[in-house]
């Protein structure tokens, strides 16, 4: 198949970590590597945010970048995308055209909504991915929440029009059913992990030294509700451990979240056991990750979350808050543990048990490394993502299935 997915603003190609760009650019990614090796044509389609950039990218891992011109070609807050989304649709349409794609996966709401207009245009099947839901959004952040006004109307109007939305946990099939959307409009289909790179085996990747006992690692993009404060907080009730907080802009521009982090642990009296590394490279995140006792993620909500994932598949236990993806991919008391969200002493108290009881760990680590074997290999994912594909272009008349030319 000739396949199309439209990541507006998360590139493949991005720096990952920053406050913009995150689990939907290594989804991507490795969805489009995952589908080409499994032999369909697939192209990304991402908005361009450089003068310097080529119009079209091969990439390493066997699919194209085409960078779709809409708006002034420098980084912009993705918020501030959305006026520009016609003019996304347009040049869209004219790739897709070009291409003579067989199938559209829009991806968050903005792309979804291209892809949408772009798809009405050509004829073509539409999947959809939200990577994240503006009620959600909205019904944690409140009046901190700078997505447009219209987000929420747009996401139901885009799912109605998809001919099958991709959730990627039950979690979110719950949430769209609160929004009004029938549960046989959508799949599940979760997001994958590098099982082949993120894996048990130490290898030489130089980590940060260890200055305590134990070592507690969390990983995301620093914004509030990726939770960090929580373990921070957390901190103070757990002897002889220090905290590693991975993610940042890397010296590129203010870090108000971080600053916010020390702020609290200069409060709370741990300032000299956290460590904010900054942004980490994909590279190097597997060898973080097993430097760690136990990962922690504990965000105030979580469509998916790509880290407990990677920490599973490198044999590492994960305590994660019992919110979104994690509910699916945590299994509590075998792989990890789960906490109430944004509770700091629940979250003290599980964790000093478990960085206690050292076999504790190791049995819950190899269960997670199993668990992503069995579920979260790349190649599943993308098989199951082919077989929706496979699906929706069946369920059109015989006239339009241009993916069977031949
Ligand atoms: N990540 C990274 N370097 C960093 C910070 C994060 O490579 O410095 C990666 C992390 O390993 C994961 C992704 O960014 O693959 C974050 O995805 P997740 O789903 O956990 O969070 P999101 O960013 O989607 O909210």
């Amino acid at each position: 198949m000739r396949v199309a997915l439209v990541s507006e603003h998360a590139s493949p190609l991005a720096v990952v970590g920053a406050v913009d760009a995150g689990g939907q650019n290594v989804h991507v990614d490795a969805l489009a590597g995952a589908l080409a090796r499994q032999g369909h044509d697939v192209t990304v389609h991402t908005r361009r945010d450089d003068p310097a950039q080529a119009e079209q990218v091969r990439t390493d891992a066997g699919y194209r970048v085409l960078h779709v011109p809409a708006g002034p070609a420098a980084p912009l807050p993705k918020d501030a995308l959305w006026p520009l989304m016609p003019a996304f649709a347009d040049a869209l349409t004219v790739q897709l055209a070009t291409l003579r794609t067989d199938v559209v996966h829009g991806h968050f709401w903005m792309s979804a909504w291209a892809a949408d207009r772009a798809a009405d245009a050509l004829d073509l099947p539409r999947v959809v991915t939200f990577h994240a839901l503006g009620t959600v959004k909205r019904r944690h952040q409140g009046t901190d929440d700078t997505s447009p006004p219209e987000r929420v109307a747009v996401e139901f109007a885009v799912a109605r029009a998809a001919d099958r939305v991709v959730a990627t946990c039950s979690d979110e099939v719950r949430e769209l059913g609160r929004m009004g959307l029938a549960a046989d409009r959508t799949t599940v289909v979760p997001c994958g992990v590098d099982a082949t790179r993120f894996t048990p085996e130490q290898d030489a990747t130089p980590v940060p030294a260890r200055t305590r006992r134990h070592r507690v690692v969390t990983v995301g993009r620093p914004v509030p509700r990726k939770g960090f404060a929580v373990v921070v907080e957390a901190l103070a009730g757990l002897p002889d451990t220090e905290l590693l907080v991975v993610g940042g802009a890397g010296g590129r521009g203010p870090e108000p979240e971080l600053d916010r982090l020390h702020q609290l642990a200069d409060r709370t009296g741990v300032a000299d056991r956290l460590h904010c590394v900054g942004q980490v490279p994909r590279a190097a995140m597997p060898a973080l990750l097993r430097s760690a006792d136990a990962v922690v993620c504990a965000p105030w909500y979580e469509p998916f979350g790509l880290v407990p994932l990677e920490a599973m598949a490198c044999g590492v236990p994960v305590v994660a808050a019992a919110v979104g993806g994690m509910l699916d991919s945590v299994v509590e008391g075998v792989t990890g543990l789960l906490v109430p969200p944004r509770d700091p002493a629940a979250l003290s108290v599980a964790l000093g048990r478990l960085l206690a009881d050292p076999d504790r760990r190791a049995r819950m680590g190899a269960a997670g490394r199993q668990r992503v074997l069995e579920r979260y290999t790349w190649p599943t994912v993308a098989g199951a993502t082919a077989d929706v594909y496979t699906a929706v272009l069946d369920r059109r008349p015989r006239a339009a299935r241009p993916y069977r030319r031949g």
